[in-house]
């Protein structure tokens, strides 16, 4: 049985019933049937139904905005933006399809040599809670446009936006049977894995799950693409704009409750700087409103659950006690967690080591630029940083030292259908999105006639 609660209120809203093995082995075979003739399906086809689904997520926003609100408390202006940006992604593959998908032709020994892209087969998604329609559909729109099949399993306490995903996938014209939400537990997931009609599997959540698909991928010598957890780095350099990095480690820390893969999750700011940015950071953290998800006002909801917010305690206690400062926040209300900055944090802290999924904002201080850089470099994650100077070449100049797999130098980090997504280190292996996300779930076949 599951149960999705609301965090706000700690309501019930649904119970569901797991789904059976036979059920699971059924939209296997179900969605391979479909693939196979969805292959030959010609692309003009196949991009016609991606912009039918743009157009439905933005005809149905609000409804799926506010299931995504009620079922894991994110607030109803992040929902909404969510659904848009899931309906330009499928826009942006929409626009694009030809031009990634393209043959290349290779002058090698023979008459002719062609790289074509085909697809692999039915492709299984196991998908985290906190941006319930962006991850699926940032995996499943280029799956599907490449010619695969997809089963979605996903995190449990978000199961309506599962099943509303299936839907409208189901509403928009796609064959039936090619992409089906399954509602599995975690040794169903194994057992799909296992199973010669599924092709590759493709994770986004913690650290610890990634470990787990990507040994169970490895066993049955799957594919596997992860989008794991970060800590990733906010840099403010002596040259930067203060009162901009503020706002922007606010946005970019605090969206969606603390509960983004990407969030600036530690902030290191140089010396010279740091009495005139925390000044500005504070006063921006105080203008945030806390409340009810749904009401139009709120910056902040509650967290996904009531242990998620006891964890970001545990953070902060941990802190406390090994001599960090809560400048603000630092305590809970039932799930919700008030937005909090802390200094004087160390390396030996758990704020640091590691990834907190919750609205905190440890501050690290440094002297000079190298020693920036080294503390950044100094995790086992590597997602996204961001680094703020006003000198631009500055920006870049560091932003090519840091390991990460996207930096973004006087912006906040994100991620944007055009460009590639993903990590490295413990935070993932492969990347999405752009035409590089179709080229992972894919045959990168060569034909060479002599
Ligand atoms: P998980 O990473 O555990 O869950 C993500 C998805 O993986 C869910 O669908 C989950 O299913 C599934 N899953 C987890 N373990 C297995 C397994 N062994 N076999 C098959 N499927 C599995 O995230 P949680 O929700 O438990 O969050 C825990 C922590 O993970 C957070 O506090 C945060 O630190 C991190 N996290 C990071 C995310 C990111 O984007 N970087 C996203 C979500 C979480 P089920 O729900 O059924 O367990």
């Amino acid at each position: 049985m599951i149960l999705t609660i609301n965090p706000a209120t700690g309501k019930t809203l649904r119970t569901y019933t797991q789904h059976s093995d036979q059920m699971i082995l059924d939209a296997l075979a179900h969605a391979h049937t479909a693939q196979l003739a969805w292959r030959e399906t010609p692309l003009a086809e196949r991009v016609v139904l991606l912009n039918r689904l743009a157009e439905m997520l933005r005809e149905k926003s609000e409804q799926y905005a506010r299931l995504m609100s009620e079922e894991m408390g994110k607030t109803i202006r992040s929902a909404r933006a969510e659904i848009e940006k899931c309906a330009w992604a499928c826009e942006v593959y929409a626009t694009h399809a030809t031009s990634w998908l393209a043959e290349e032709t290779v002058a090698a020994d023979g008459r002719k040599h062609r790289i074509v892209i085909e697809p692999l087969g039915v492709i299984l998604a196991v998908m985290p809670w906190n941006f319930p329609f962006w991850q699926v559909i940032r995996f499943l729109v280029p799956a599907l446009l490449t010619g695969n099949g997809a089963l979605l399993k996903h995190a449990s306490n978000v199961t309506g936006s599962a099943l509303g995903i299936q839907k409208i996938i189901n509403e928009a014209g796609f064959p039936a049977g090619l992409f089906a939400t399954i509602l599995a537990t975690h040794q169903q997931v194994e057992q799909i894995i296992a199973h010669p009609l599924c092709q590759g599997v493709s994770l986004t959540g913690s650290t610890e799950a990634g470990k787990t698909i990507a040994a169970t991928a490895g066993k049955y010598l799957k594919k596997v693409v992860l989008e794991l957890g970060g800590s990733d780095p906010l840099i403010v350099l002596a040259d930067a704009d203060v009162a901009t990095a503020a706002k922007a480690t606010v946005a970019g820390r605090f969206r969606n409750n603390g509960q983004s893969c990407i969030a600036a999750k530690r902030v290191i700011v140089q010396q010279e700087v740091q009495a005139a940015y925390m000044h500005a950071l504070l006063a921006e953290v105080e203008k945030l409103v806390m409340g009810d998800p749904l009401a139009e006002e709120t910056d902040i909801g509650p967290l996904v659950n009531e242990q998620a917010a006891e964890k970001m305690e545990q953070f902060v206690a941990d802190a406390f006690e090994k001599g960090a400062v809560v400048q603000t926040g630092g305590k809970r209300q039932g799930a919700y967690f008030f937005p909090t900055v802390l200094t004087n944090v160390t390396a030996e802290m758990a704020v640091l080591t590691e990834e907190v999924f919750g609205p905190v904002i440890p501050v690290i201080v440094a002297q000079t630029e190298n020693e920036v850089v080294a503390l950044a470099n100094n995790t086992r994650f590597g997602l996204g940083a961001s680094v703020w100077s006003q000198d631009l070449a500055h920006g870049e100049r560091v932003a090519r030292k840091l390991e990460a797999g996207a930096v973004f130098v006087n912006g906040i980090t994100k991620s944007d259908p055009r460009m590639p997504f993903g990590g490295i280190k413990e935070s993932g292996l492969g990347r999405e999105l752009s035409r590089w996300g179709l080229r992972e779930f894919a045959n990168i076949k060569t034909i060479n006639v002599y």
